[in-house]
């Protein structure tokens, strides 16, 4: 299909097809309903190749671009957060037993981690024992 053929389709739309405007508006949503189609296309392709075990580096080369750019163009957004989401929560996690922060989580934060009160409370136990034993 080529370009005059896909101005032929958009004129065939315009509101007056005598009207180069209103061709070019046809012709404007015309190429923005092809541009989401090779978009799916290639979120198709993308999507089966992973199924197949490609890794993200081989599909990546395929487009010219790196490993990480393929991962981020190709992953669904709703994905994105969910792992940024992830990440934060063991960003905000406990140092020491990497339990979540939470409503009944109390978390002490110093300037390289932070530490739950249970780790706390273990902490006190093993130094007061260690104090004992002096
Ligand atoms: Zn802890």
């Amino acid at each position: 299909m080529d370009a005059s053929d896909l101005l032929e389709r958009a004129r065939s739309r315009a509101g007056d097809p005598a009207d180069p405007l209103e061709t070019l508006t046809a012709a404007i949503a015309l190429g923005g309903e092809l541009s989401t189609d090779a978009d799916a296309l290639l979120d198709l392709a993308v999507r089966q190749a992973r199924q197949a075990g490609a890794s993200w580096t081989a599909i990546g080369e395929r487009f010219g671009f790196s490993k990480q750019a393929a991962r981020k163009r190709f992953t669904p957004p709703f994905a994105h957060r969910q792992l940024a989401n992830r990440r934060r929560k063991l960003d905000m996690a406990c140092s020491f037993c990497r339990q979540p922060p939470g409503a009944r989580v109390h978390m002490v934060h110093g300037e390289g981690g932070r530490i739950c009160e249970q780790c706390v409370e273990l902490a006190h136990e093993i130094v007061a024992g260690m104090a004992k034993r002096r």
